[in-house]
Parts: C-alpha cells; sequence; structure tokens
C-alpha cells in the first residue's frame, strides 16, 4: 500500500543556497544532510509536518541531478511515496505495465530502500517508492 507523500525530491545547483531559502520558508533546519555517491548527490533533508523536503545538488557531471537541471532547470525532480512493502508494490506495478527503473530495491538516502519509476511510463513525473528500514 502507498500511504503517504513521503517526501518530494527538488533539484537545485547550490545546496547551500537553497538550504538557506527552503530554512527561510519552512522556518526550521534540515535535520539531516548527506552524500550518496552511487547517485552522485548531495542531499538535505527537511521535515514539513508528516512530509518532508529533499534537496538535491549534483556532486559531479553525470549525476542524474546535474543531467535535470541541464534539460529542465532547477525544480521538483520526483515524488516518493511511502510504502508498506516495497516488494510487493514493485511487484504490482510491473504487473499493472509500468516500467521501474529499479527492479529490486536499493539503499536511498535517509535510512530507506527505494525503487524509481520511469517517467515515461507515469505522464513524465519521475516517482520514488520508498520504505523506511526499521531499527
Ligand atoms: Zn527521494
Amino acid at each position: 500500500m502507498l500511504n503517504k507523500i513521503e517526501h518530494i525530491g527538488i533539484a537545485v545547483k547550490d545546496l547551500d543556497v537553497s538550504n538557506e531559502i527552503y530554512s527561510k520558508i519552512l522556518n526550521v533546519d534540515p535535520y539531516k544532510q548527506e552524500e550518496v555517491q552511487s547517485e552522485g548527490v548531495k542531499t538535505s533533508f527537511f521535515k514539513v509536518g508528516e512530509s518532508k523536503i529533499e534537496l538535491l545538488q549534483a556532486t559531479n557531471e553525470n549525476s542524474p541531478i546535474a543531467k535535470f537541471i541541464d534539460k529542465k532547470g532547477e525544480g521538483i525532480h520526483h515524488i516518493a511515496f511511502g510504502v508498506d512493502d516495497i516488494e510487493k508494490e514493485i511487484a504490482r506495478l510491473t504487473e499493472e505495465g509500468f516500467e521501474l527503473i529499479h527492479t529490486k530495491p536499493k539503499l536511498g538516502a535517509d535510512n530507506m530502500r527505494v525503487a524509481f519509476m520511469h517517467p515515461k511510463s507515469t505522464s513524465g513525473m519521475l516517482i520514488e517508492l520508498c520504505q523506511q528500514i526499521k531499527g
């Protein structure tokens, strides 16, 4: 089951600049900053009620975030839905004919197992499924 909008991922050029902007908007500091080397990104997370904002900055030019910003500029990069059982949702969505970028969950930022759906099959939106790792 998809149980909430877990976070919205926003591609930014400069994490320090955007951290300041979002700290002012949300009136709270990021609760976590983390680099995901496999994705070539630095991230920071803000709490907004039970959802989060994830800011993403590329750490190299081959990063998917660098490519996204080249094409579309800064802005919403993906929407992440929280799921109870990520394997089950991957199987269900594959069965429904969606194209999954990850057919097996991988380790994402913020202690999550994640899988992305290809924007080709979702009207242009990159969608992330994420399941909190317990403990
Ligand atoms: Zn995300």
